[in-house]
Order: structure tokens, then sequence, then C-alpha cells
């Protein structure tokens, strides 16, 4: 897996001409590595030459948690009293075009370019994103896996299974964090949790506002399943539930969203542009004189990142190709009276669009 990897990166780097791709902390370090490094102050880096082999350089007192891969890298310890920036540079040698991560501190990139001085820094991104778009069929099963965990908490919520009323958005947050958790997630990336008009925040951050009768709940979480090489990919998915039956104002404006959540859904197949699949989206709910409730993009990309390419937007005329996937999510949000969203992952393929969640649709009503 890992060292097929590798090989496709390599490609890339012949292709837009990198000699060195240096990968420190962030997400490229575990999809080519199976290895999350912490951000340190300490350096932690892949050195990986398009000709010849790479080697994973790190601290010394970082070393056990790494996973020997000698298929895909050499493993370098550094001690407390050597210099990272030195090893790094020795790695190079005379390589001139330098793609480096672009979540590498700004001291070590500031550090290497000093040693480096014939060497040209470029991002990493031109190398590593358009591979990390297009997933494979194990990193599709993987974000699969990850949908069907956070699917069976929805359904949870939806069922009246977790109780609302009388709890604080937190405490409600919080209890969704353990339960993706429990549901064989590495990690939690977010559980949001707004009550009532606190919804027309798209990323309010749960407080202790008591969730009570009468209130909608948007509840968008996900969080990070490891796969067999190490390698975490990313849960994410919003469903409202409404304590009581909704009043007619929230009723309409989400038979609006669930329409346009569809038509978007339905609208991303293969070859379609990215705006278009925005397009599907908004045309609805502006129809409908919800166009400027709807703040945001559609969707994002989600991998090995929450948020990562390609992002489902206006002004990204990148056709959808086999293996991306993304979140489809637009949103109502009415200031001072409700907010609404509703999200799924989908992959694009050719037997047309895979939608990884599956939990209904609907705004569920719950007992108050
Ligand atoms: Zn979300
Ligand atoms: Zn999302
Ligand atoms: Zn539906």
């Amino acid at each position: 897996m890992l060292a097929e990897r590798a090989a496709r990166v390599r490609a890339r780097m012949a292709e837009v001409g990198v000699d060195v791709l240096l990968v420190s902390v962030g997400p490229d370090l575990p999809y080519l590595t199976g290895y999350t490094a912490m951000p340190l102050e300490r350096l932690t880096m892949l050195v990986l030459p398009r000709d010849g082999d790479a080697t994973l350089v790190v601290p010394q007192l970082e070393a056990p948690r790494v996973v020997d891969r000698p298929d895909v890298f050499a493993l370098r310890p550094w001690g407390e009293t050597e210099d990272p920036v030195a090893i790094v540079a020795d790695l190079v040698g005379p390589a001139r075009e330098v793609a480096i991560g672009d979540r590498t501190w700004a001291r070590f990139v500031l550090d290497l370019q000093a040693a480096l001085p014939a060497a040209r820094f470029t991002r990493s991104a031109p190398v590593t994103g358009p591979l990390r778009a297009v997933k494979d069929a194990a990193e599709v099963a993987a974000l699969r896996r990850a949908a069907e965990a956070v699917d069976r908490i929805a359904a949870d919520l939806q069922a009246g299974k977790i109780p609302l009323v009388g709890r604080t958005e937190a405490d409600l947050s919080a209890d969704i964090g353990r339960r993706i958790v429990d549901e064989g997630h590495q990690h939690v990336n977010f559980a949001i949790v707004a009550a009532g008009a606190h919804a027309a925040s798209p990323h309010h951050e749960p407080g202790e506002r008591v969730i009570g009768p009468g209130d909608g709940v948007l509840c968008d979480f996900g969080g990070t399943m490891l796969d067999d090489d190490g390698v975490g990919y990313c849960s994410d998915i919003t469903r409202c539930v409404h304590v009581g039956e909704p009043p007619a104002e929230v009723a309409e404006a989400y038979a609006v969203l669930h329409e346009a959540q569809r038509a978007a859904a339905a609208a991303a197949v293969v070859g379609t542009p990215c705006e278009q699949v925005d397009r599907a989206a908004r045309r609805i709910i502006e129809d409908a004189g919800y166009g400027d409730r709807f703040i945001h993009r559609t969707g994002h990309g989600i991998g090995v990142e929450e948020h990562e390419d390609p992002y489902i937007v206006a002004g990204n005329a990148t056709p959808l190709a086999p293996g991306h996937a993304f979140s489809i999510e637009p949103g109502i949000y009415v200031p001072g009276r409700f907010g609404l969203r509703l999200e799924d992952i989908v992959v694009a393929a050719d037997a047309g669009p895979d939608e990884l969640n599956r939990a209904d649709h609907r705004l569920a009503v719950v007992d108050a």
C-alpha cells in the first residue's frame, strides 16, 4: 500500500520537476509513512528523493513510536546533541528542486534554506495534493468505515436514544465525542452542537446553553479512524434533530435544504465540474428565497485531512474524477431564529455517486 503510494509520489515528482520531497508534520506524513508526528520543536522530516531511498529523520525519543517500514523508508533517529537540519541537508545533497510540506514550521524551512543555498524551495501541495484527492479502493473503504461509524451515532440521535432535553450543548458534544471514539475512531476532530438560534452560526462553539422543548439541535461531528497502515481517514456528518414538532418556518426551510442536498448528491457524477455540484444545491436554495442564508460553499474534499481538495465551490471548474471524496453540506442560517445543515460524504465513482453516509436525511423529531 504505502510502497505503491511512494511510487505514485515519485512519478508525480518527475512530472512537476521535483528532485526531493521534504515532509514534516501534517497529514502528508502519515499518508506517506503511516506515522503521525507530534508538532514538536524537534524536527521530524521524511526525505523522499525522486531517485533513491527515502529516510525518515525523527527525534530519538520519538523513534519508538515509529512502525518500521523498510519497504518505504529507512529510519534515522537523531540524538539531542545532533543537528537535524544538517542531517536533512546532507540527505538532500546536491538536489536543486526541493518541495517542502505546507505545514512545516517556518523555523525549519528557514534553517533548511540557509543550509541548502543552491536549492529552490517550492510547496509540496502540487506533488501530494492531486494524489491525495483521488482515493483508491482501500481509501474509499477506510472512509466508508468511518462514515458508517458516525452514521450509527446519527441514527441514535435521530431515534431519541441519546438524551437531549436538559443537557447543555457542551455536555451533548462531549457525549458525541465519546461515542466517536467508542465507534472505533482514533480521535475526535470536532463535535459541534448548536441549539436553537445558536445553529445560525455554522461553526458554533458548544456552550452552556441548555437544550429544551422547541429547540432545533444541529449536530456536526467527525473523527479520524486508522487503517491497517496506521493512516487516519476522517468522518464528517451533520444531522438536525428537533425537540418536539418544528415550527412551520423551520419545516419549510428544511424541506428546501433536503431537496438541495439530494440534488447536489445526484449531481456529483464523474466529469461534472465541482462548481456545478455547488450550483445544484444553491439554485434550489436561491429559488426558494434563502439564497443569502446559504453562506458557505457546498462542500470540501475529505481524506487524511478533514478539509482538502476538491472544494465544492463556485469557481472550481475541476471535473470530478473517480475517487474524489467530498462532503455535500448545504445550510440555511437565519440569525436570531434557527440554522439547518445536512451533510454527507460522497465519492465520485464510474457507477454514479457513492454515498458513504446513509443516516436518515429527514429532520428527526424527538420527544420533548
Ligand atoms: Zn461537518
Ligand atoms: Zn464538512
Ligand atoms: Zn433523504
